[in-house]
């Protein structure tokens, strides 16, 4: 029998009382450890962290809250190498991508501890300036931010066990509000086993960091109006939390970050042996295969003009075919498993779905894996398809709604900028559209038009190529989220992140009291 990792609950590790979920690695199929959380006091644990957890960091300064993140930062350095064994086995990532999910965690948690440096010693924030209320300016109204007097519970996708912790939990504890994370069973134990040494550290005050691993069942019941709820996962899961009564009834405020049909867009005028027609081939193929597609930000619909399709399909599927896939402890390996069976044969099923619409320029399945066997692991080779013309874009209405979460993306053929913006906008919201050119003027203007539906817009210029950062990475400083399918959420963007997790005020009174309400 595995060991069974313990939840971080009320002040306590407890063991759920149940036989336990096994997680596994998924390139040998050897079961690594169990998680659990049946019977556990959830009533109890949820009133400490509020309680004991928020009083505590409630009662310090942003300054003071930033000191503890840059504490953090320090164990989880302390420990790097044991994540890396953890994500190799349990993700089946190669090191570059297990970084993107470790570091990438770390990263962002010291930008929000300099952020709670520059914040300085003060209890709330200030939103905007005083406004005069009435012709005479002594009576005036200034608007507050105050942290929320409850619980962050984060529910969490299996992708970014390390990074979806520390991008929710940097700004929830720099508001002074402690956190409780859930994260997908699948890919549990780094989350598990960067909380155990953060706790065990002690840098944190008691109830200001809970781990439960197991089921979800009854933890939305347990949240109450003040509290907050960050989820990161499927559609299907977006809505039964979104009508589940502690939203309808209570009023619980929820982020919701869900699928995304991204797009990358090639800008018309552009030659095939342009520097943007090169860039726009090297991101396509890059973040089809990193982490093996399985980013939420990741390029699932390439656009090109028509006359490039023949060009652009020749120079991405070459880049693919260097992809060598299979078992991350082989250094030949440059791409890893998906995370799971079940994740596996939804990836191949959201193929075969597309691929009544479109034609397969790409196949990587033909070439063995290296260390790994076909019929054990997860792995699954790249694949581009393509929509064959503008007409052919315009009818695979599937490319522009179906979400294949594994190393797939189909290159996508458009007449016109307005053809091809029309065929952008059809993925109805997401988190990011990538454009390439190196016309300031026209990527500006493409900018405008796609903003309202993307959470972000990166664009990559011949003279950005070597600081660009990449049209999948989410930057702590610049927003992550998207609207309509994308889930509505809005994560990140600097402080902008911070909003979440308090209550904003307004306040009525003498310029004299004002005055006193900012002490820096
Ligand atoms: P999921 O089934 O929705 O799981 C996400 C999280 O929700 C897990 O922690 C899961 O726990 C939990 N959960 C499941 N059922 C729940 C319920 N009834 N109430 C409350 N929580 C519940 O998603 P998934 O299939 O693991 O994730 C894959 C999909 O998520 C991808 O296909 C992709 O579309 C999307 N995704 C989006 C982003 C983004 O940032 N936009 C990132 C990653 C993934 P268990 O693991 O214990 O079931």
């Amino acid at each position: 029998m595995t060991e069974l990792l313990s939840n971080y609950l009320g002040g306590q590790w407890l063991n759920g009382n149940g036989a336990g979920t096994p997680l596994f690695d998924p390139v040998t199929g050897a079961e690594l450890v169990r998680v659990d959380a049946t019977g556990l006091d959830l009533a109890a644990g949820f009133a400490f962290a509020r309680e004991q957890g928020g009083s505590a960091l409630r009662a310090m300064t942003y300054q003071a809250r930033g000191a503890l993140l840059s504490a953090i930062v320090k164990v989880l350095q302390a420990n790097r190498d044991a994540y890396y064994e953890i994500a190799t086995a349990n993700s089946g990532t190669v090191q570059t991508d297990s970084a993107v999910d470790i570091d990438g965690g770390i990263y962002t948690l010291g930008v929000y501890a300099k952020m709670g440096e520059s914040l300085g010693a003060r209890h709330f924030l200030v939103d905007g300036e005083a406004t005069k209320l009435g012709k005479d300016p002594l009576f005036q109204s200034q608007h507050l931010l105050s942290p929320t007097r409850g619980v962050a519970l984060f529910i969490n996708a299996f992708n970014f066990p390390s990074w979806g912790l520390w991008e929710k939990a940097a700004p929830a504890l720099l508001s002074g509000v402690p956190v409780i994370i859930k994260p997908a069973t699948t890919t549990a134990w780094l989350t598990q086993r960067m909380v155990k040494d953060v706790v065990d550290a002690g840098v944190l005050p008691a109830g200001a960091l809970s781990v439960i691993c197991g089921s979800s069942a009854g933890l939305l019941d347990q949240l109450q109006p003040f509290d907050v709820l960050s989820f990161t996962g499927s559609a299907d899961t977006a809505a039964v939390i979104r009508s589940h009564p502690a939203v309808t009834e209570r009023s619980v405020r929820i982020n919701i970050e869900a699928d995304s049909i991204n797009s990358a867009l090639l800008l018309p005028g552009e030659g095939a042996d342009s520097e943007a027609f090169g860039l726009f081939v090297k991101e396509v193929a890059r973040e089809m295969t990193v982490k093996s597609g399985q980013k939420c930000t990741a390029i699932r619909r390439a656009l090109v003009p028509e006359a490039l399709y023949a060009a652009a399909a020749q120079a991405i599927s070459a880049r693919l075919a260097k992809t060598v896939v299979g078992n991350p402890r082989n250094e030949t390996v440059r791409m890893g498993a998906l995370v799971n069976r079940a994740q596996l044969n939804t990836a191949k099923e959201g193929l075969a779905y597309l691929s009544v619409q479109t034609e397969t320029l790409h196949d990587g399945s033909a070439t063995p894996l290296v260390d790994a066997d076909a019929a054990v692991s997860c792995c699954m080779a790249p694949t581009l398809l393509g929509t064959r013309n503008a007409a052919g874009s315009d009818a695979a209405d599937r490319v522009h709604d179906t979400e294949v979460f594994g190393p797939v993306a189909t290159l996508v053929p458009y007449r016109d900028l307005a053809h091809a913006l029309q065929l952008v906008r059809r993925g109805l919201g997401s988190l990011v559209c990538s454009l390439y050119g190196q016309d300031p003027h026209a990527l500006a203007q493409a900018a405008g038009e796609l903003a309202d539906s993307h959470g972000r817009v990166h664009i990559i210029s011949p003279d950005v190529a070597a600081l660009q950062t990449g049209h999948g990475n989410v930057m702590p400083q610049s927003l992550h989220g998207g609207p309509g399918r994308a889930g509505g959420g809005e994560e990140l963007g600097g402080q902008r992140a911070l909003n979440f997790y308090h209550r904003r005020s307004a306040v009525q009174a003498s310029t004299a009291v004002l005055s006193q309400l900012n002490p820096a």
